[in-house]
């Protein structure tokens, strides 16, 4: 860089601050939005009934709500039954009993091709909020790096200043 900052480079400067908040600020949104997303449509394929709430909290509070929702999310899932042929205790999403197999009724709500359908678009919403999350970290270190040259350019500015005196 040559000892020189002018206007220019600081309304330069301003212009890219700018840009760089923009970037930050859609991609924590979008990211948001699809974690969001991502835990409605989770919660949607295992029939809980809590659906909203969970995209919602996820989507405004972030990782808090999530770590919780993770923690609940396969509950309804993991409820136990007992087989009514022969009386064995079993997981309610369990297609036949593994005693005697006999076909689960109570089984086919978890089953239908709507669930599947969610637990597609679940994994989908997730896996686009990785990437943002990831692209919206990167911004923040660009940011960073750029601040920084940019301090440095004006260090070195003023100490050429400094030197002009000597010639
Ligand atoms: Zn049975």
């Amino acid at each position: 860089m040559s000892g020189t900052m002018t206007a220019t480079d600081a309304v330069g400067f301003m212009v890219a601050i700018m840009i760089f908040s923009l970037v930050i600020m859609a991609l924590s949104i979008g990211n948001a939005v699809f974690w969001g997303l991502a835990a409605y449509d989770d919660a949607k394929a295992k029939n809980n009934n809590d659906a909203l709430m969970w995209g919602l909290l996820v989507g405004f509070l972030g990782w808090i709500p999530g770590i919780i929702y993770l923690c609940l999310r396969n509950k309804g899932i993991n409820k136990m039954i007992y087989c009514p042929n022969c009386q064995f205790i079993h997981r309610i999403v369990e297609p036949n009993c593994p005693n005697c197999g006999i076909q689960n009724q109570f089984a086919m709500p978890y089953l239908t091709p709507m669930n599947a359908e969610y637990a597609r678009k679940a994994k989908r919403n997730l896996i686009i909020g990785i990437v943002l999350c990831a692209l919206c970290v990167i911004a923040v270190i660009a940011l960073v790096i750029y601040f920084v040259f940019f301090a440095v350019q004006i260090a070195e500015y003023s100490g050429s200043y400094s030197y002009s005196y000597y010639w």
